[in-house]
């Protein structure tokens, strides 16, 4: 029997990556397109795809892990589609409208939980039973994986707005929320640290102070993470954390946070293991959205 072909998209703010790829994971198409209004944008995505089974074959199921706010509830009527983002055009657009002419099951889940899915799966969470993996970039979010398979309640997780504790004599920025003034996004993510210095962490003269606070922030969010879900690891990943020491400033300050009050085999002395960055780097995303289809595909995935 020849392998089923599974379409994967990963829907980002600024691009969608897109995939066609065998059941094995092995990807035979690939490409990329600039996000811009979803009336451009789909349809280019439709085209690849159709492009795609004409020269491999039919495809047999759709994955994508997309930007949110996002409808993932496989029971509701709107099932994939946008709800109330920010982003011009997109709230009400939905990937069904365009991917329906394959007439293959589409299973969506947003692009954190993909990528978290593919780093249990195949990058820095192998082996885990339970994977927390944070993005921190435009936007932070956090997706939990447990067995394979995102938790959520009524909806994705929002982990990017939680509350965090700023020191204004240390951190006199206000943070840029529009909900919520100094959330953990509205001080931690790259627009928040651009707005206050001028730059990315990474390409700051004297990093060391603004690397401290946002290390803080972070870490007050594994804390969070590790008193909330009992993950058996964390991933940290998105373009804030590729700053040079950055992760084990996270480390320190999240050990110092937790302050010996879990006990496990799982937290090692200094978290060098336990908090990690990425395996697949910035594969995660599209690694996660082949196994979303393979799901798709039925039988146990
Ligand atoms: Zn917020």
């Amino acid at each position: 029997m020849t392998e089923r072909l599974i379409g994967a998209v990963e829907a980002g703010g600024t691009k969608f990556v897109l995939a066609v790829a065998r059941e094995s994971g092995e990807v035979i198409a690939e490409t990329r397109i600039a996000t811009r209004t979803p009336d451009k944008c789909l349809p280019e995505m439709a085209a690849f795809f159709r492009h795609a089974a004409q020269a491999h074959g039919p495809i047999a199921a759709f994955g994508v892990a997309s930007f949110g706010p996002i409808d993932i509830d496989p029971a509701s009527a709107d099932y994939g589609r946008f709800t109330t983002t920010p982003k011009p055009g997109w709230a009400g657009a939905r990937f069904h409208d365009v991917l329906g002419e394959f007439g293959a099951p589409i299973v969506v889940d947003t692009d954190v939980n993909g990528a978290a899915l593919g780093e249990w799966a195949m990058g820095a969470g192998q082996g885990c039973h339970t994977l927390a993996y944070t993005t921190v970039g435009t936007g932070i979010g956090t997706g939990v994986v447990q067995d394979g398979h995102s938790l959520a309640g009524f909806s994705h997780f929002e982990s990017g707005h939680i509350p965090v504790a700023r020191d204004p004599v240390h951190d006199p920025f206000p943070g840029r929320c529009p909900f919520h003034g100094d959330c953990l996004e509205g001080l931690a993510s790259g627009p928040a640290i651009e707005e206050r210095w001028g730059s990315s962490l990474s390409k700051l003269a004297s990093p060391a102070g603004p690397l401290e606070i946002i290390a803080d922030y972070i870490a007050q969010l594994a804390a969070s993470l590790v008193l909330l879900h009992m993950p058996d690891r964390l991933v940290f990943g998105g373009g804030v954390m590729k700053t040079p020491g950055l992760i084990d400033a996270v480390r320190r300050k999240a050990e110092a946070r937790l302050g010996g009050y879990v006990q496990a085999p799982q937290l090692d002395p200094g978290l060098q293991r336990y908090v990690m960055l990425p395996g697949l780097g910035d594969e995660a995303g599209i690694t996660g959205a082949i196994l979303l289809g393979k799901r798709g595909l039925g039988g146990d995935h």
